[in-house]
């Protein structure tokens, strides 16, 4: 169990490292190698995702990933830029499937900005398409436009593009992920208006013939982003296309009120995966060591289940994080009166403390 450590920036290092405390306390054998990515490794070598970084987590069976990105490298070439290191990392790996689960545990109800019988008992799954639709499609730029309502003056386009084959097989990810869930999948589209989301729904509905015993609905994104906040938990699996669910997974994981909390996968078609929090790089609170780790620790959960396949370790860590919150233990983006607020390292150590008691 080979896994590529790249703590990134800002509070990256902070929380990867409980995270790997955490994957330590298991009675498993990984071999960890770890190497700078974003702005570190900018400053290191000129580049955000250096060759040496990139080889390494080819050759991993995972990639445990903690944040980049840092308001100083604001001014650089886009291509130089932290940030332009998780899409390399994407591109590269092929990681075109991301799991963004969102729930809401009973013990952090009240982070939520919506009502408490809203999202109580909430455990939902977006299931975003990672390496197509407008974000690559091509062609893309800036022209003077021929026509269109301002011939004559300067514009600019880029093309939403999805191939038959891109949208079957993040189908067949969505479908399967449902089966372990509670069969339900609705596909977010905006089928009334956009060729390629007719082309997405006739390829989704051919799919679904294949699971019989999952349920599958359509939706446009508009209303799918206003029932998100009206009725949640009507929800099992989403699957959408990049740009929905780059926006559809950001709010799903707002319901639930806590960033801190929240892991996500990328995996590619041989369950390789980079796993990390939905969250930043805090730089507002790097260095501070009040980071909440929990959604790096329940990343490192995720990695064990879909790459590594220790499906008892992901539960074990799954219920120790489960059991810290009952306990009281909280980090400042979740605490709340009457509850014990602890920094990162306490919040890690919290953690092992539950995993070594329960061996
Ligand atoms: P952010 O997620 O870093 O922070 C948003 C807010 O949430 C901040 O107030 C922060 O303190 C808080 N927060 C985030 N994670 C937390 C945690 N674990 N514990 C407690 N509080 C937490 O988003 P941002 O401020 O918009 O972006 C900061 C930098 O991160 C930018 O450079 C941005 O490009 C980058 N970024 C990187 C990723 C990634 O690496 N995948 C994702 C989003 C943003």
């Amino acid at each position: 169990m080979k896994i590529a450590v790249l703590p990134g920036d800002g509070i990256g290092t902070e929380i990867v490292a409980e995270a790997i405390k955490v994957l330590n306390t298991l009675d498993l054998k990984f071999e960890m190698e770890t190497a700078l990515v974003g702005g570190a490794a900018y400053e290191a070598y000129g580049h955000p995702l250096p060759e040496a970084t990139l080889k390494l987590a080819k050759e991993a069976d995972a990639v445990l990933f903690g944040a980049v990105g840092d308001w100083k490298f604001d001014q650089l070439d886009r291509h130089l830029r932290p940030e332009q290191a998780i899409l390399g990392l994407r591109k590269n790996l092929g990681l075109f499937a991301n799991f963004r689960p969102a729930i809401c545990y009973p013990q952090l109800v009240g982070a939520s900005s919506l009502k408490p019988e809203l999202i109580a008992g909430l455990d939902i799954l977006i299931i975003r398409e990672l390496t197509g639709d407008i974000y690559f499609g091509q062609p893309r730029g800036r022209r003077v436009a021929s026509d269109g309502n301002f011939p004559g003056t300067e514009e600019a386009f880029d093309t939403m593009r999805y191939a038959h084959p891109e949208i079957e097989r993040i189908a067949h990810v969505a479908f399967q992920a449902a089966r372990k869930r509670a069969k339900r999948v609705t596909s977010v589209d905006k089928a009334n208006v956009l060729e390629t989301s007719q082309f997405w729904r006739d390829i989704v509905i051919e799919v679904s013939q294949q699971y019989t015993d999952v349920t599958l609905d359509h939706m446009y994104v508009d209303n799918a982003a206003m029932q998100l906040v009206r009725a949640p938990k009507k929800f099992d699996v989403v699957v959408t296309g990049n740009l929905f669910g780059d926006i559809l997974s950001d709010e799903a994981s707002m319901l639930t009120g806590s960033i801190g909390m929240l892991p996500s996968a990328s995996l590619n078609a041989t369950n390789q995966g980079l796993y990390e929090p939905s969250h930043g790089s805090a730089p507002d609170i790097a260095g501070k060591g009040i980071a909440n780790p929990l959604a790096t620790i329940l990343s490192a959960a995720m990695m064990l289940r879909f790459s590594l396949k220790q499906e008892v370790a992901a539960e074990r860590i799954e219920v120790a994080v489960k059991t810290v919150l009952t306990q009281g233990y909280r980090t400042a983006d979740i605490f709340s009166e009457g509850t014990h607020q602890v920094g990162t390292v306490a919040m890690g150590d919290a953690v092992v403390a539950v995993l070594k008691a329960q061996s």
